[in-house]
């Protein structure tokens, strides 16, 4: 991409810091600017259009023009743009919402806690993880378990969570006590000769391993994502999370559903949880929860946690937790509209229904030379670049999937790469066209990567 500069461009280089970016390349490379937004497609400030293949981040569910949300916004705004609910205090929006949350998420869980990222929702987690078990008299369970490659978030305890060396080697972390047991995707760990029962069953036993040598009373709580979405967009093999629950729940240990990319129909399911066949103790939603058109994440716990808090917080007399934004009215009206449309336009529905087209329309692509791996479900996928039979990445790890995602850019469709996979996540309102479009698109980026890489000697 090579804008050209103007003052806008210039301005973002010499003033900006960028998350998830390489700042120096970005002294040189500035800015792809983006301008405005209509349906499932953006437009920069080059005037060229592109269709959202990744909904944003993995998150822009109704589409980037949906005025119903920015009415209900303003709506608020005028109402009452701010207020808090701390110390007994409380706004409509905010009741409504966590009404409406409990009402669509599994039986079961019932309480609300409201914050404004999903990676404040895993520190709250842990907190309230740590917070119930000191109330319950047993300070010393305290421990998390996750996976590799899990993508919980960057904030001290959430980036501690996540299982990436991008998101920890020079930041300290993990800080706080966690132990990452084996990534569940059987194509890349899976062992020569070994099924995908074998596998699960594999799987199953190190977590209950783990748990033993470690001690049970040392174990608050396992987190993970049903469908793992930035470390590489893996599913889970088959009776992986029934299996997990099973385990943890035989040793008092709580089960953390990360939902901030699965929730509200992503899977094709209402929640990534009821696609695999299990209920968790704790869920967590974020980013399709809003559209993510304001900030807003969601912790929704069953009646065993919040008791356990709550009888803690009777003890204390406080819950000494909660940010100035928790339940912003903004976002719970903006969140509540964007649930309603969710669900009178049946889109989750819509997810399911697209969910074989857009799969099998990925699958196509299986004998491409530089596609090792195709997962996914509903409409999430990733597209692994690597050798069919080594399963090595072509050249250095990562950069043909930075290729495809430029070349597929050049061809108007926005995708992200991590690490070797090319992800792909779109609004839920896409159209049968729109994902033609989209495999069109990818399909002349993965040609041109093609020519590229061979011409690079990677293949
Ligand atoms: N959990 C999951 C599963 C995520 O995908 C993300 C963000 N990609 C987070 C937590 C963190 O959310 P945020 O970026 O809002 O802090």
């Amino acid at each position: 991409m090579n804008h050209r500069p103007n003052s806008l461009h210039m301005s973002d280089i010499a003033h900006s810091m960028h998350p998830y970016t390489n700042m120096r390349l970005h002294e040189e490379k500035g800015p792809m600017i983006m301008a405005e937004g209509n349906g499932a497609r953006v437009t920069d400030s080059e005037g060229k259009e592109y269709i959202e293949g990744l909904a944003g981040l993995w998150s822009v569910a109704v589409g980037f023009s949906e005025t119903r949300l920015a009415d209900a916004a303003y709506a608020q705004l005028k109402r009452l743009p701010y207020y808090h609910s701390f110390a007994h205090k409380a706004h409509e929006p905010s009741i409504r919402l966590a009404e409406k949350l409990v009402e669509m998420t599994p039986e079961g869980l019932n309480r609300v806690f409201f914050t404004n990222s999903g990676s404040e929702a895993n520190d709250t987690v842990v907190k309230m993880a740590w917070f119930l078990n000191n109330g319950l008299g047993r300070p010393e369970k305290k421990k998390f378990l996750s996976r590799t490659k899990a993508y919980h978030g960057i904030t001290i305890a959430s980036g501690s969570l996540t299982g990436l060396a991008g998101n920890q080697k020079d930041f300290d972390l993990p800080a706080i006590p966690v132990t990452h047991l084996s990534c569940p995707h059987f194509w890349r760990y899976g062992e020569e000769g070994e099924t995908e029962a074998e596998f699960t069953a594999r799987l199953l036993k190190e977590l209950e391993d783990t748990i033993i040598a470690e001690g049970p009373e040392t174990i608050a709580a396992f987190i993970g994502e049903p469908v793992m979405g930035a470390g590489g967009v893996m599913t889970p093999p088959e009776g992986y999370w029934p299996g997990v629950v099973e385990i943890c729940h035989k040793y008092d240990i709580l089960v953390v559903s990360d939902e901030v990319i699965n929730g509200f129909g992503r899977t094709g399911a209402r929640f990534g949880c009821e696609k695999y066949g299990f209920t968790p103790d704790i869920l967590v939603t974020s980013k399709q929860l809003t559209s993510s058109y304001m900030p807003l994440a969601a912790i929704v716990v069953n009646d065993k946690v919040y008791n356990a808090i709550a009888d803690n917080t009777a003890k204390l007399g406080n819950f000494g937790h909660g940010f100035t934004g928790t339940g912003h009215p903004v976002s719970c009206a903006v969140g509540l509209e964007n649930l309603n449309i969710i669900e009178e336009r049946d889109l989750m529905g819509n997810a399911k229904r697209l969910e074989p087209l857009f799969q099998d329309g990925l699958r196509a692509f299986a004998d491409h030379p530089l596609i090792g791996e195709i997962r996914g479900v509903g409409l999430i996928a990733g597209l692994e670049m690597a050798d069919k039979k080594t399963k090595q990445p072509f050249g250095k790890p990562g950069t043909v999937a930075a290729k495809v995602v430029a070349l597929a850019a050049e061809e108007g469709l926005i995708c992200r790469n991590v690490y070797d996979t090319v992800a792909l996540c779109p609004p839920l309102i896409v159209t049968e066209d729109d994902i033609r479009e989209i495999h069109t698109r990818l399909g002349r980026a993965l040609d041109r990567a093609l020519e590229w890489a061979k011409s690079e000697g990677m293949l």
